[in-house]
């Protein structure tokens, strides 16, 4: 295989919004820095986001003119959260919010104008302002683009298509990371005085999912098994339009641009379940109502809804929402313009993820994490939507001013540390392509996914819950008894899908104990056997971790003190 090993300051592992970002802000500081994806850094699943960022810029007045502010941005993403976020990091998150715009701005990014030339806000779920920026629908693709260019810019080296297998743990800290080289097959080495995750979501594991393929959750699983405990897993957002029968996000900006909801018998049902913010309340909310109608038999055959954006006429849909007319166009064969778009709920966020604190570090020393894989718990509960991106770029950025200011020396033994693991990874590779037991690691993926989304969907229940928790675990038997047809280690699909599934079951298993544990209703998790919420027993963080080759769970407070902890109205 013979793969190299190199030494760098930091290593940041994902080539998405967080990590481009992070790698831009220690490559400013001087320091040596290598991005490691596995698929170029463009095909990252940031470049699919649509509706936009949230900042309390304040260009678009809100209901009797008022101005948005930081503390209202706060207070809307807390609430979302049913209070399980933790304040202080909301409130650092929106303090950041318009300066971060302005930022990627004056890099490049082409925000959506208004009349004025300020940059353009729409509305978006839960937020008492229109605040979102945007790029039309583009704005992930938008933001992605910029920040790869000053990439590029700075000479940063990306190792692309590098699929890092584990991290390098010895004496309580993470010395860098090995890679499989997907092209070559070689096992790589990187050794360095401080390790960023910024690998995304594990969308993946369920079926009926918005997220890219490659959303496997593969950097919450390696930390996970290097000892960083992970924290409120099954905390899984469900987003209420994604195309019927491929699951393509259909923004919420659809909806934040007016579009409406509608079941068979043409009634505007939102009106029922919240009548104040109707299709504007937040995902986990008209997820559910969407569920709810669907199971009453108010939904179309095949268990889908309307979204109708016909009244906004072809004009507002051309200038705003021209590529979510295109997938409508292209994989439903439905124009908005002149038919209602037909939408089910399906999986789309990770608000769980590897527990951080306030500056990013993980619970192993020099491991730190931030994005979507990381959960700093800006997000609790229930992302509001346009949360995420501006969280990947503000965490991104000061993630690494933490990773700058704390640096530790290089540990003597790191090379040496760093090679013995590569020669492990390397028998592990080789005694996985030596498998031959019949099973399919497509296949499996397959089942997992399925189990997932009908055991841990939207309404979940304990009975439900046991059964699909003994099916992970069969799965996971299953899973050793794979059978690898292709025995070279270069261009194997189906050895990085192995790779990826055996995280994504220990992912499964998390997010199963974790969400069999809480028996309370909060913010997407909701349970039809514990229907309301329990502050008295759950108004906690859940921890997860390895001990003895087990997941234990465990709870920790969640930081309070701007917010008074109330009841979710909308
Ligand atoms: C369809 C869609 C639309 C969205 N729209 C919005 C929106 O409008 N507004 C909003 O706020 N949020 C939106 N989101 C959410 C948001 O886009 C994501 O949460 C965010 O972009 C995640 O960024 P990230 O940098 O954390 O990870 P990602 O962009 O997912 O990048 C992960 C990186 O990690 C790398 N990686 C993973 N595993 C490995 C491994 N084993 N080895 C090497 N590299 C690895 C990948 O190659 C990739 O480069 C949307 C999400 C989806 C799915």
């Amino acid at each position: 295989m013979g793969g190299t090993i190199t030494a760098w300051d930091a290593v940041i592992i994902g080539g998405g919004l967080t990590g481009l970002r992070a790698a831009l802000q220690v490559s400013r500081a001087g320091l040596s820095v290598a991005v490691i994806s596995k698929v170029h850094p463009l095909r990252s699943h940031s470049v699919a986001a649509q509706g936009g960022m949230n900042a309390a810029l304040g260009n678009v007045r809100g209901e009797g003119g008022a101005v948005d502010s930081w503390e209202s941005h706060a207070y809307d993403t807390v609430k979302g959260s049913d209070y399980l976020a933790d304040q202080d990091a909301v409130a650092l998150m929106c303090r950041e919010a318009p300066a971060t715009v302005l930022e990627l701005e004056h890099m490049g990014t082409v925000w959506s104008r208004l009349e004025d030339g300020k940059i353009a806000q729409r509305p978006f779920g839960g937020a008492g302002f229109p605040r979102t920026c945007y790029a039309e629908d583009r704005t992930g693709h938008n933001v992605l683009h910029t920040l790869y260019q000053q990439v590029l810019g700075r000479k940063i080296p990306v190792f692309e298509e590098f699929f890092v297998t584990s991290l390098v743990r010895s004496g309580g800290r993470c010395m860098g990371c090995t890679a499989l080289e997907i092209m070559t097959g070689a096992v790589h080495g990187f050794a360095s005085r401080a390790t960023l995750l910024a690998t995304g979501g594990f969308g993946r594991i369920f079926s009926r999912s918005t997220n890219a393929l490659i959303n496997t959750g593969d950097g919450v699983a390696l930390a996970l098994r290097a000892g960083a405990p992970l924290k409120d897993m099954e905390f899984v957002q469900f987003h209420p339009t994604t195309l019927y029968g491929t699951n393509i996000l259909i923004s919420e900006a659809a909806r934040g641009e007016g579009g409406i909801l509608v079941n068979r018998t043409g009634e505007r049902f939102m009106e029922r379940y919240a009548s104040h913010a109707l299709e504007l309340a937040p995902r986990d909310v008209v997820a559910r109502a969407i569920e709810e109608e669907i199971a009453r038999g108010n939904g179309f055959d095949g268990g889908y809804v309307h979204l109708d954006l016909r009244h906004l006429g072809p004009g507002r849909i051309m200038e705003r929402l021209p590529g979510i007319r295109q997938i409508a166009m292209d994989f439903a064969g439905v124009d908005p313009v002149e038919e209602p778009i037909p939408v089910q709920p399906g999986q789309h966020y990770s608000m769980g993820g590897i527990d951080v604190n306030i500056g990013g570090m993980s619970g192993l020393s020099d491991l730190y994490a931030a994005g979507e894989c990381a959960c700093i718990s800006v997000h609790g509960a229930n992302r509001l939507g346009g949360n995420s991106l501006l969280e990947t770029v503000v965490f991104g950025r000061l993630v690494a001013d933490s990773i700058v200011g704390d640096l530790p020396k290089i540990h003597e033994s790191a090379m040496d540390t760093v090679e013995s693991a590569m020669k492990e990874t390397e028998t592990e590779i080789r005694e996985i392509l030596g498998r031959s037991g019949g099973e399919s690691p497509f296949a499996l993926i397959r089942e997992l996914e399925e189990t997932m989304f009908l055991h841990f969907g939207i309404f979940r229940e304990g009975q439900m819950m046991q059964e699909g928790l003994r099916k992970i675990r069969r799965l996971r038997e299953r899973s050793l008894q794979v059978s690898m047809t292709n025995r070279d280690s270069a261009v194997n699909q189906a050895l990085v899908r192995y790779l990826e599934l055996e995280g994504m079951l220990q992912l499964a298993e998390v997010v199963a104990l974790g969400a069999l544990a809480r028996e309370e209703s909060r913010g997407s998790h909701t349970r039809r056997d514990h229907p309301h919420r329990d502050d008295r027993r759950f108004l906690a963080h859940t921890m997860a971790t390895i001990e003895e080759g087990e997941v234990a769970i465990a709870y920790k407070p969640v930081t309070l003190g701007m917010f008074k902890v109330e009841e979710r109205g909308y």
